[in-house]
């Protein structure tokens, strides 16, 4: 089994991983990040997308393993002064994984170009300067003409993300659904739109189509790609996924609570 390290630039990151190495070496744990079985990430959610999009094109046979040295994740379950307890687990380990929902996203631009992304947490499709006028269609159908700002497709473990903050639901990462949310939709007696998050089953799709335009913004989880002209978009909840050694259980729940209530609720 090959171990790779994945940290942020964080002083105590690279100090983990510092240790981490040293501990490995003892115990003739081999390290390759070229090519590892299993990628320990140092830093938090967001340096956990960054080495899943590092190593997208091995997903299959990659498990991760996220440290956090800032607060708790949501991918990341090991705390930064655990890791002896991680590194005996690592030796013990029987191949335990759990795996999540990735959502496969296929852009077409107006130039016939077409492009394939592989999101963890979420894709959005935003226009900056003016009003963004979108049909949406939801497994081939017509749903609505959406007018505003923007529109966010994401995973259930991207919905503690960008989608919270848009007032979607918090979905678990056991179900296998999208969910479709408004950026800063324009509601009035003339323009409609549903105003609720939607939840797709895995069977369904979504499709955008949005009309003339250059200057879209198309981002997929930390990736911003500018000023482009999109013909249409497709989402669906794609056949690959992504691992994690589960070497102990969090409870989702628990997580949530930890990261968004905590246990000061005050008097
Ligand atoms: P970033 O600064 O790396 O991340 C922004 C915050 O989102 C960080 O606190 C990060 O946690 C947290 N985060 C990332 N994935 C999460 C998840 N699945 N559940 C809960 N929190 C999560 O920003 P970035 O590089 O531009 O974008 C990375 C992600 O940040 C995007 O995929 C998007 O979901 C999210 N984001 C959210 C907003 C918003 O809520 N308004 C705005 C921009 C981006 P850590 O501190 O542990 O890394």
């Amino acid at each position: 089994m090959k171990i790779g390290i994945f940290a942020n630039d964080n002083r105590r990151s690279q100090e983990v991983k510092r240790q981490l190495e040293i501990k490995f070496h003892e115990r003739h744990i081999v390290m390759d990040n070229q090519d590892p079985d299993i990628v320990i990430t140092i830093g938090g959610d967001g340096t956990l997308l960054s080495a899943y999009h590092h190593y997208i094109e091995n997903l299959a046979k990659i498990r991760f393993v996220g440290v956090h040295t800032g607060h708790l994740g949501f991918y990341t379950d090991w705390r930064d002064d655990e890791i002896d307890d991680l590194v005996v687990s690592l030796q013990s380990d029987n191949g335990q994984a759990v795996s999540y929902p990735l959502l496969d996203v296929t852009v077409q631009y107006t130039d016939h170009k077409i492009e394939h992304y592989l999101a963890l947490n979420e894709a959005t499709l935003r226009r900056i300067g003016s009003t963004m006028v979108t049909d949406v269609y939801i497994g081939g159908e017509l749903f609505e003409r959406f007018r505003g700002d923007g529109l966010c497709v994401s995973t259930p473990t991207g919905s503690t993300a960008y989608n919270k903050s848009l007032g979607g639901a918090i979905i678990h990462p056991d179900l296998e659904a999208l969910q479709l949310a408004e950026i800063c939709s324009l509601n009035n007696r003339v323009f409609r739109t549903l105003s609720s998050p939607m939840i797709i089953a895995p069977n369904d799709w979504i499709t955008l189509v949005p009309g003339k335009g250059s200057d879209f913004l198309l981002t997929i989880d930390s990736d911003s790609y500018h000023n482009k002209s999109v013909a249409r978009i497709l989402f669906k909840v794609s056949k690959k996924r992504i691992y994690f050694a589960k070497y102990r259980h969090n409870e989702f729940w628990r997580r949530v609570k930890d990261a968004f209530i905590g246990d000061d609720y005050g008097d």
